[in-house]
């Protein structure tokens, strides 16, 4: 039936929530084409395809979203990245779809400060990708920008928490960067209260502490807000197992450490941001699934499934079914190695994360059909990802 590509012997495979019978893992193979997912099943019964990616004893999951990434960042430390090295390096860490900040530079209004950022990707970007649009002005043009930017498929924006029945939002809000579980009682209250409350932490809260800031180096691990220490760590992971944590994302900043050491003794001036877009699947995955912390099911839905449906994207992306975007981050769970910054492919010269032993890597990325991550090397088949426009989220997570 002309697939044009089969991943064979797949060991895990998750449905999404809608497929309550289809929800965990399931042994399969998933016949692409064009692009789309379009047979679950076995593939014996497909006839040839033009490709096969043999998946035998990995993990299959829907290609990670990362919608909390800072790409080709502005501002008086410009970060190293540009939309083609930075997205080949997420894409390395199995994300398949990332969704940016419009940060306005000077003199820029939000509708200047989005078409800047939309030239930078296109043709560019390995990944399909949208933005958040940002608002620094509380004027007339910025406002009517902003809703025009809404209506055309860019609905998540900074968030007015006055003026109520004008401009304040009343639907749901996401919290970013959460790094404490000491957020669970406000959850509670704001629960209890009938306002619908999501949780975003990035895998750096959950894995370094404030311990890092002593060390000689300490510069590099600067970011907004801090790491905290180790207990509240735990407190934190309490939030990712029990389910209070919706979504985990990178918080990606491709800073050097020459960049951070320009006021390394002015906490207050050193660049914030950690370079992390290749390393969030994986740092969660051999902290959070291999030590126990947290399953295989939960993983998918914290750094995939869950980003797309509050993103608007959601089964277009986030989900393995057919119909949906045929992207997908293979896993082999047994891997192990020390990470290490020069194995690693962002623009950075450092890896917070050095020596760190890991288990688990990602060995193919497929973003619509196309294998982009073939082995852990990337290939350029001159592939490009397309602008997306999201539609309302998805809030029953
Ligand atoms: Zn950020």
């Amino acid at each position: 039936m002309g697939i044009e590509a089969v991943t064979g012997e797949i060991l895990l495979l998750f449905m999404g929530q809608e497929c309550a019978e289809l929800h965990a893992a399931m042994a399969c193979d998933i016949g692409v084409r064009n692009g789309k997912i379009v047979e679950l099943g076995d593939s014996s019964l497909w006839g040839d395809a033009k490709k096969v990616v043999d998946a035998s004893g990995k993990y299959v999951i829907p290609g990670m979203l990362d919608s909390h990434i800072h790409i080709a960042s502005p501002g008086p430390f410009p970060s190293l990245d540009n939309y083609h090295n930075g997205t080949v390096a997420a894409t390395y860490g199995g994300t398949t779809c990332v969704i940016d900040f419009t940060f306005l530079c000077e003199g820029e209004t939000p509708r200047m400060a989005m078409n800047r950022k939309l030239k930078e990707a296109k043709g560019n970007s390995v990944l399909d990708y949208t933005f958040h649009p940002c608002i620094t002005s509380a004027d007339e043009q910025s406002f009517q920008e902003i809703g025009e930017m809404m209506d055309e498929g860019f609905p998540a924006v900074k968030v007015f928490t006055v003026y109520r029945n004008s401009l304040m939002l009343e639907a749901a809000v996401e919290f970013a960067h959460v790094t404490t579980g000491e957020i669970e009682p406000l959850l509670k209250q704001a629960g209890q209260n009938g306002v619908k409350v999501y949780v975003e932490t990035c895998p750096h809260y959950l894995t370094l502490s404030d311990e890092e800031y002593e060390r000689e180096d300490g510069c590099k691990y600067v970011c907004n807000p801090p790491v905290r220490s180790k207990k509240e760590r735990e407190t934190l992971w309490k939030l990712v197992e029990n389910g209070k944590v919706s979504v985990i994302n990178s918080d990606h900043t491709d800073f050097s450490y020459a960049q951070k050491l320009v006021y390394k003794d002015d906490y207050s001036r050193i660049p914030g941001g950690l370079p992390t877009a290749e390393t969030r699947g994986m740092v969660l995955f051999s902290e959070g699934v291999v030590k126990k912390r947290i399953s295989m099911e939960r993983f998918v839905e914290v750094m995939s499934a869950n980003v797309a449906k509050l993103m608007g994207l959601y089964p277009k992306k986030g989900v393995i079914r057919p119909g949906g975007d045929a992207d997908i981050a293979v896993i082999d769970p047994n891997r192990k190695y020390r990470n290490s910054q020069k194995d690693m492919h962002m623009q950075t010269d450092y890896s917070p994360y050095e020596g760190m032993e890991l288990t688990g890597a990602v060995t193919d990325t497929i973003v619509r059909g196309n294998l982009i991550i073939e082995n852990g090397v990337y290939r350029d088949t001159g592939f490009r990802g397309e602008l997306l426009k999201c539609k309302k989220p998805v809030l029953d997570i």
